[in-house]
């Protein structure tokens, strides 16, 4: 049955994906109570917090007691965690796509199952393995630590004659995996919904451009042909059957350009369990936005449409460009948004503005 409105969401973790799901509960009159083990952007908006460790037993099964579903926000959530929650309320998606989503190898072995390409990639457990696994990747590689790497973090680029303790070293000694690095046209990222009774929604794949291992850009269209994009959709489609997804899934492709054989353009890096930093645009270009559709999906509603009305880019303000608040406010057509967070570290996400271009009929 479809959670009524008043009913409410809990969610694990309270950064700005927290913080805009929260915000799309509440116009659909349902409430959210956020729980991690800090504090963070999704507090100021949510109608309940609390502030306790993920393995503290006894917050967990009150905030259990207090939620009618659970879900997250970031894919580094203790499967335990979500596993102990499951046992007394709904979780959605369900934990073992955050066991997935969570480590790299797991993901990469996942995702090559289905067929899927990927780059072609090796574990690596102890660095006397690397100048092997270097040798059998082929150089320029990347090794990646398996675990908590985010927007290129835990990751150091290798050429084939590198030195490969200075990399192992760099990405903290810990299991990897290394992979080839991909020379790839454009990176492009496919959004789709799955509700409850399996009914998939798709939003359109923006192009994204990352600088320095982060995201700075989504835009919608992506100019990419109709049919790489449908195939994008497909491919994240199949991931989401697989996992029996419930919720918003975003999988992040390199689109190997026009010259790649047609049904090889597209190569899954990494997929992410949750609303993701590409769909901001959603907010303004669509009816219906990622997180309203992710609160919609894990309520058991309608999913609703997921149709652009407008081209549409993003952009990410990091670090202190987000002090330039009051000259965006004032631009005209600029959606800005503002995460509140206190401290402006570099490479740290402040906001983002999202520019609509032409309306679509
Ligand atoms: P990730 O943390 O895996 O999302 O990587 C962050 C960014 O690094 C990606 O969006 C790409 O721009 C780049 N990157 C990661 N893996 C590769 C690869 N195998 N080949 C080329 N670029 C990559």
């Amino acid at each position: 049955m479809p959670l009524p409105p008043g009913s409410t969401i809990g969610i694990l973790g309270c950064g700005q994906l927290g913080r805009m799901l929260a915000i799309a509960a509440a116009r659909l009159g349902l409430k959210t109570h956020v729980y991690c083990d800090t504090t963070g952007p999704a507090f100021d908006v949510a109608t309940a917090t609390t502030q306790a460790a993920f393995d503290d037993e006894a917050a967990l099964a009150g905030f259990a007691q207090a939620v009618d579903v659970v879900t997250y926000e970031f894919e580094n959530v203790r499967v335990e965690t979500a596993r102990t929650l499951a046992r007394t309320v709904p979780v959605r998606p369900s934990p073992t796509a955050l066991e997935v989503a969570q480590d790299r190898l797991v993901e990469k072995e996942f995702i090559a199952a289905l067929s899927i390409p990927v780059a072609p990639f090796v574990a690596v457990d102890k660095p006397e393995a690397l100048r092997d696994a270097l040798h059998w990747v082929g150089g320029p590689a990347i090794l990646k630590a398996r675990r908590l790497g985010y927007d290129g973090k835990g990751q150091a680029g290798l050429a084939a004659d590198a030195d490969v303790s200075a990399a192992w070293a760099a990405v903290g000694a810990v299991p990897c995996v290394l992979e080839r690095r991909v020379a790839f046209h454009c990176e492009v990222s496919a959004l789709l919904v799955r509700g409850l009774d399996g009914q998939i929604a798709a939003y359109e794949c923006p192009v994204n451009v990352h600088e320095h291992g982060i995201l700075r850009r989504s835009t919608v269209p992506s100019g990419l042909p109709e049919a790489d994009l449908a195939q994008a959709g497909a491919i994240a489609a199949r991931i989401a059957e697989a996992l029996d997804y419930v919720g918003v899934l975003a999988v992040e492709m390199f689109h190997l350009g026009p010259d790649a054989p047609a049904s090889a353009r597209l190569m899954v890096n990494e997929i992410a369990p949750r609303v993701h930093n590409s769909g901001h645009w959603t907010i303004e270009a669509c009816a219906v936005s990622q997180f309203e559709s992710h609160m919609r999906a894990v309520a058991g509603w309608p999913l609703g449409s997921t149709r652009r009305h407008s081209d549409a880019e993003m952009v990410n303000l990091i670090g202190d460009e987000a002090d330039r608040w009051l000259e965006l406010a004032a631009e005209p057509g600029a959606s800005l948004h503002l995460y509140g967070k206190h401290h402006a570290r570099p490479g740290r996400k402040m906001g983002h503005v999202t520019r609509l271009r032409r309306w679509s009929a």
